[in-house]
């Protein structure tokens, strides 16, 4: 595996840019474009793929990072080189980050090879740069080690400690590399890491350049398989590490609490079963009383226990209590026989073989389900059938949950007809609206219909306006392709920090994710992309999951193998996820087949449809007869 391969290329243009009189660094002026565009022409070659941490003017970064994302600081209020690496850490597909910064256009085009050296020569979580530097004002003095702390290449490993670190209030570069195996490489060239702090450092470039040849650029694509787009778990890995669960809380009757999440731990308040109970119908009896090997043993019945009914007298020696299931183990008894196995019954006397049973059996012990003060069901759990039952198995008729998410959707598209509205010519009625009422519903959210939005910048901004204020979570549909129409992009990025990916997988390539923010306001916008198969699987593989993480449980999309009937077509580098059908073998096993066309309009396919099969990112084509994974609609559509 290439060094390139393992490494994710992180641009830090977050910070405030205060010695340059709060401009947004990365964005001047330098040599024909920007420093940004010099600092990625540098990294690109070096990296397999890229990222940008910004904070301000996110559609003039996103223009320049092309379809690499842009992604804003997680943490508020500007904190630093700290909060730029940590949502680089979270997005980095690969398993090593190289930070630079996006004032700095000359560093060594080695330098991610000579950091990784030393990197793996020290066992190291992170390599840093250092030059020898000498003080101007004391040219004699002796030189000392000057490091470049945001010129690093760093495990992504060590991201929960960084976030441990943060957590702690800390927002230091130096402090966290404490606590760090660091590796320090030196190089020659201290110009190299020299950044553009002030308008007049910039002049001053600019004016050697004007003398100076301009180094060849590097195309800022200077990739082959498009290694920029993310895979499909790490997006979703991204997305679920920046939403939260809603804090509010409700105490509902048991009735009203189904599909709800518990927001509080149930705890036990008594053993289930409360009581040593039968298991059978049959005769209660002591252990020590039955026969010893090779011998038979008589007993007398001396009373009757029935569920709801004890028997409260103790039986002495040869002697037991006929007893129905479920009713209360009489006292000094521990053993049950179930009435089949008697060698014989004669009015109130049985008698039981050797072996008939053991001494303890057929009894259902007090706590055996559940012990009073431990935890019956964790919060966080969504409220099933079995869990009101569980939940009235303990006498609790009231249980606290989560508050419902508020979640508003829109479709966007001038082509988009409403149902009711005559059909135009090149019109198209919307459909994505209601397959997300379906999604929406079925997740339990309170849904906010409104309606279809027109491709119109100011009806843009005015529907997130008013979706921010209403709800939790904005689900849009359309207008996040790169051929659609410039604005949609903008106005999502102009109204909060919206990253717009290009995901590898087939269908809904595109999608946005990020915070809409007004003066008061503010919800995670997820714009799916326009096609209506693919606005389902993007629902289901990227919001679906977050909505579940704000409404305060967890996902998991259930899958199973099953065998392909046929040969599917498919090429490494993206994952596919195509609609199929189940079915089982006639040997009893499963078996999927596609549905006919399987193109990102064809709504038709995911109706035929009971599952997706998912043909995963190196996956090449599958011969018929090979195993596939499928995910089934069952409990999701
Ligand atoms: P877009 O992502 O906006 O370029 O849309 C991609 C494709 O999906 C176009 O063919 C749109 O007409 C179609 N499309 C977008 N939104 C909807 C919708 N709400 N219902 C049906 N088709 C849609
Ligand atoms: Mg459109």
């Amino acid at each position: 595996m290439s060094l390139k391969s393992k490494v994710t290329g992180l641009i830090l243009a977050g910070g405030r840019g205060t010695r340059m009189g709060r401009v947004d660094k990365g964005l001047q002026p330098f040599r024909g474009s920007t420093l940004v565009a010099h600092v990625l022409a540098r990294l690109a070659p070096q990296v397999s793929s890229l990222a940008v941490n910004a904070n301000r003017n996110l559609p003039q970064y996103q223009a320049v990072a092309g379809e690499s994302p842009v992604l804003p600081d997680y943490l508020d209020g500007f904190a630093g080189p700290l909060a730029g690496l940590q949502v680089g850490l979270q997005f980095c597909p690969t398993a090593l980050l190289l930070t630079v910064p996006c004032d700095s256009p000359f560093f060594p085009l080695d330098m991610a090879e000579r950091l990784h050296a030393a990197m793996e020569a020290e066992s190291a979580d992170l390599a840093m740069a250092v030059t020898m530097e000498r003080d101007p004002e004391q040219p004699d003095a002796a030189p000392f080690r000057q490091p470049h702390p945001v010129f690093s290449l760093v495990k992504t490993s060590v991201l929960p400690q960084l976030e441990a670190y943060l957590d702690t209030g800390a927002r230091r570069m130096e402090g966290f590399y404490k606590s760090l195996r660091v590796a320090e490489v030196l190089f020659d060239d201290s110009a190299a890491f020299g950044n553009i702090n002030t308008l007049e450092d910039l002049q001053q470039h600019e004016r050697a350049a004007a003398t100076a040849p301009a180094p060849a650029p590097v195309p800022a694509r200077a990739h082959d398989s498009d290694p920029t787009a993310l895979a499909v778990g790490e997006a979703r890995r991204l997305i679920c590490a920046r939403v939260t669960p809603v804090e509010a809380t409700e105490k509902l009757s048991l009735l009203n609490a189904l599909d709800r999440v518990l927001a509080e731990d149930i705890i036990s308040p008594i053993n289930v079963p409360a009581y040593d109970n039968s298991a059978m119908d049959g005769y209660a009896l002591r252990g020590a009383d039955l026969p010893a090997e090779g011998a038979s043993a008589t007993f007398k019945t001396i009373g009757i226990a029935y569920a709801g009914h004890p028997f409260t007298q103790a039986p002495q020696a040869g002697e037991c209590v006929r007893i129905m299931t479920g009713a209360a183990i009489p006292p000094g008894c521990d053993s049950v026989l179930p009435q089949e196995l008697a060698t014989s019954i004669d009015g109130d006397q049985i008698t039981i073989a050797h072996n008939a049973i053991r001494a303890g059996a057929n009894l259902r012990r007090a706590g055996e389900d559940l012990r009073a003060g431990g935890i019956a069901i964790a919060q966080g759990k969504l409220l099933r059938p079995a869990d009101l039952g569980l939940v009235a198995s303990l006498g609790i008729g009231e249980v606290t949950v989560r508050r419902k998410l508020k979640v508003a959707f829109f479709s966007t598209g001038d082509e988009l007809r409403s149902l009711g509205e005559p059909l135009e010519d090149g019109c198209v009625y919307d459909s994505n609206r209601y397959t997300l009422f379906g999604m929406l519903q079925r997740l339990g959210c309170d849904v906010i219909d409104m309606g279809v939005v027109r491709d119109d910048p100011q009806a843009l901004e005015a529907a997130l306006r008013m979706a921010a204020k209403q709800a939790d979570a904005i689900i849009t549909s359309g207008g996040v392709s790169e051929g659609a129409a410039d604005y949609t992009r903008d106005i999502m990025a102009l109204l909060g920090d919206v990253a717009f990916w290009k995901l590898a997988m087939r269908p809904g390539r595109p999608l946005a994710f990020g915070k809409v923010q007004t003066a008061q306001d503010s919800a995670w916008l997820f714009g799916l992309p326009g096609n209506p198969v693919a606005v389902m699987v993007s629902f289901y593989l990227f919001a679906r999951p977050a909505l579940l993480r704000m409404m305060g449980t967890d996902s998991t999309l259930p899958t199973m193998q099953a065998r392909a009937t046929q040969a599917i077509r498919k090429r490494p580098g993206r994952t596919e996820y195509q609609r199929g059908i189940v079915s089982t073998a006639e040997d009893g096993t499963p078996q999927v087949r596609l549905t006919g066309a399987q193109g990102s309009g064809i709504l038709s396919s995911m109706t035929e449809a009971n599952c997706i099969v998912v043909l995963h990112h190196d996956q090449a084509g599958v011969a018929a007869g090979q195993m596939v994974d499928v995910m089934l609609f069952d409990g999701l559509v």
